[in-house]
């Protein structure tokens, strides 16, 4: 008689970057996968992508690029990779007492490794159309998580924006269950929230004082070079910063020649600002010069008035697990600031390392036990880093050190 093997159901939270990877590792793993997402498919052009404008540019390093290197599914990465673009060092924009503007290039490594900039919908992109290629993965959008019990392993999620279902008045809600949920579903986690009723668990979460708001290099070829890069009016190989001492203006480039920015800034000189936004243009002039070569006063001010202008949130806790059928991970687990270009890359590392211990343990609960135990400690200390590096971008970048050792590689 043929043997019914029972095949784990390994259900995740949320399809951003931090999901689907786990769904990737799950469905290598042979289990049967189903992802839930709140929002619609991020595929479809009609799709808004969550709090940014447009599609924000990221920090790509090596902890990430190893934990989908890692997943069984490398060429993955070619596909990621054909779009990114390798940054070496930060620049730093400023002023001479003279008034000319300086542009200084500071490494990241000696040996010339780079960090990759990368569109977040685009890998996030590639990650789904992976899953999309398994047989055992299904992804349901527009599926919010609104309940769950972790010792009876059921989930129950409300169908968002069925105009159908609204109509007939039917319940909006399904049920499901589970042997195995990840929660991935980002800072403002339901699956973080459910898991808070089970585990004893620490949390701790703080708003930092600074907003941020996005802005936009157009891409616009410099009539004067004919070079592959001459669509960059900025050098596309660094992270660009115009340090403000207590705020900072920083550039990310993208492929098509374009830059996304941001303004990191306390609530006050936002506020300041929003009361006469006609005095952007100034502002920027003042504290980050020469940018206002590169995006005209009209587009500073729209961006200014259009894009919104968003808090930045810092989260702890532990454990980050239930027995042996809930474990959260990427910024559900861990949200940070993002001034040490981490919380992505943290959160796909947390994957490679979730199964590493599953796979060393033939008990998820030992497995789990282990998982959170070990992550907390590097968790709190990432995000204690990147609290740290946003006085290092905005202010000690142009610390008499760096101008030393720009002078001793110059002479
Ligand atoms: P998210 O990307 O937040 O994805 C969570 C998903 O869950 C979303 O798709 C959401 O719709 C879904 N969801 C939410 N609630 C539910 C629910 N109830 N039910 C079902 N689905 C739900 N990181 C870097 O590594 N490098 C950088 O350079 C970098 N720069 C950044 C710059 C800025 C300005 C900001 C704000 C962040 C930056 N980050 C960076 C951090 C990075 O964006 C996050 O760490 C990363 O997106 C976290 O991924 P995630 O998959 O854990 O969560």
């Amino acid at each position: 008689m043929a043997q019914i093997i029972n095949r784990q159901k390994t259900v995740i939270i949320g399809a951003g970057p931090v999901g689907t990877l786990a769904a990737l590792y799950a469905a290598q793993r042979g289990d049967d996968v189903e992802v839930y997402e709140l929002r619609s498919d991020l595929r479809d052009p009609s799709t808004i992508p969550l709090n940014f404008t447009k599609s924000i540019n990221l920090a790509l390093s090596e902890r990430g690029i190893n934990a989908m290197r890692q997943s069984g599914r490398p060429a993955i990465l070619d596909k990621i990779f054909s779009e990114t673009i390798p940054m070496k060092g930060r620049m730093i924009h400023g002023k001479t007492a003279s008034g000319e503007l300086y542009e200084q290039s500071q490494e990241y490594d000696v040996h010339g490794k780079a960090i990759y900039a990368v569109d977040r919908g685009g890998l996030n992109k590639a990650l789904l159309d992976e899953l999309e290629a398994m047989p055992n993965v299904k992804v349901i959008f527009n599926h919010k998580l609104t309940g769950a019990d972790f010792k009876a392993r059921k989930a129950w999620f409300e169908i968002i924006g069925s105009t159908a279902l609204q109509n007939t008045g039917r319940n909006r809600e399904i049920e499901i269950d589970f042997d195995f949920m990840i929660g991935a579903d980002g800072a403002h986690s339901a699956a973080r929230y459910h898991l808070m009723k089970y585990s004893r668990m620490d949390y701790q979460q703080e708003y930092i004082d600074t907003l941020w708001c996005e802005f936009q290099i157009e891409a616009k070829p410099v009539p004067a070079r004919k070079d592959k890069e001459s669509r960059f009016w900025i050098s596309p190989n660094h992270l660009h910063i115009w340090p403000g001492k207590d705020f900072m203006f920083i550039a990310i480039p993208s492929f098509d020649g374009s830059f996304t920015c941001t303004l990191f800034m306390p609530s006050s000189n936002f506020s300041k600002l929003e009361a006469q936004p006609s005095k952007v243009p100034e502002f920027f002039d003042t504290h980050f010069p020469g940018v206002t070569n590169l995006i005209i006063p009209p587009d500073l001010i729209s961006s200014f008035n259009q894009n919104p202008h968003l808090p930045l949130i810092n989260i702890k806790c532990q454990p980050h697990h239930f027995s042996d059928s809930i474990v959260i991970v990427g910024d559900a687990a861990h949200a940070m600031v993002p001034f040490y270009g981490q919380g992505m890359n943290a959160g796909l590392e947390d994957i490679r390392i979730l199964f590493e211990f599953l796979d060393k343990h033939s008990s998820r609960q030992e497995a789990l036990d282990e998982y959170s135990d070990y992550r907390k400690a590097d968790a709190h200390v990432i995000n204690d880093l990147a609290l740290q590096n946003y006085v290092e971008m905005r202010s000690s970048v142009v610390s008499p050190i760096y101008a030393a050792r720009k002078w001793l590689e110059e002479t």
